[in-house]
C-alpha cells in the first residue's frame, strides 16, 4: 500500500470521519511543508510516551511526575470528591467543566449498542463497578450522575447503567441520578453548550 492510501485509511478510523474527509486530509498534508508534516509526525510518536490513562476515571491526561498515575482531576484535592460524573467519552469532560461542575468523573469509554448482548464489551462496566465500591469503602461516596447523551444509544446506556448500579446504590447508601431537562432530544453531550449541561445538572433527578 502506497503512503496516501495508508494514511488515508489511518485517518479513516477517526471517530466521525469517512472516506472523503480522509482523503482531503491527506490532500491538505500533501500541500503543507515537509516541515509541518514533521512536526505532526513527530507529536503523534511522542503522544504515547507523554501521556497515559488516569488509574481512577480512564481518561488520558498529560504525564506529571507527581500526580502518580492520576489525572487532574482525580488528583486534585479541592474537588467534590464524593460526586462521580460518568460520561461516554474523554471530550465529554470539557464540556462538563465549563458548566461549573465541581465533582469527579468516571469515563465509560462509548455507549452500548441496542442489540448487544455483552455490554462489559463496549464500555467499562465492571470497572465503574469496581470504583463506586472502592470510592464507597473509603466513605467518599454520595452520588453518581449518568451523564449520558440524550441520543437512542446514550439512552440505551443509561437504562442498562440504573439497572446495574441501582442496587449497589441502596447497598452503598449513595444516590443515583441522570442528567434532568436541558439536553434536548437527540443531542450529544459533547456538543451541548456549558449552559446546558449546568440545567441539566440542576435538573438532574
Ligand atoms: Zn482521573
Amino acid at each position: 500500500v502506497n503512503p496516501i492510501d495508508r494514511l488515508t485509511e489511518a485517518f479513516e478510523h477517526f471517530p466521525g470521519i469517512g472516506p472523503r474527509q480522509a482523503r482531503r486530509f491527506v490532500q491538505y498534508l500533501l500541500t503543507r511543508p515537509a516541515g509541518t508534516r514533521a512536526e505532526l509526525a513527530k507529536a503523534i510518536g511522542e503522544l504515547g510516551a507523554s501521556s497515559a490513562q488516569c488509574k481512577s476515571c480512564y481518561r488520558w491526561f498529560v504525564k506529571t511526575a507527581s500526580q502518580k498515575g492520576f489525572c487532574g482531576v482525580c488528583a486534585s484535592t479541592s474537588r467534590e470528591r464524593g460526586t462521580i460524573c460518568v460520561v461516554e467519552k474523554d471530550a465529554d469532560i470539557d464540556g462538563v467543566e465549563r458548566s461549573g461542575y465541581r465533582g469527579l468523573y468516571f469515563v465509560l469509554g462509548g455507549v452500548v449498542p441496542l442489540a448487544a448482548e455483552e455490554p462489559e464489551k463496549y464500555v467499562r462496566l465492571r470497572e465503574l463497578v469496581h470504583r463506586t465500591e472502592a470510592d464507597a469503602a473509603k466513605k467518599e461516596l454520595s452520588e453518581v450522575i449518568l451523564g449520558l447523551s440524550a441520543t437512542t444509544e446514550g439512552d440505551h446506556t443509561r437504562a442498562l447503567l440504573q439497572e446495574k448500579l441501582a442496587p449497589l446504590a441502596a447497598a452503598l447508601k449513595f444516590k443515583l441520578s441522570s442528567l434532568g431537562r436541558g439536553l434536548s432530544t437527540g443531542s450529544e453531550l459533547e456538543y451541548a453548550d456549558p449552559d446546558t449541561i449546568a440545567s441539566a445538572l440542576n435538573s438532574r433527578a
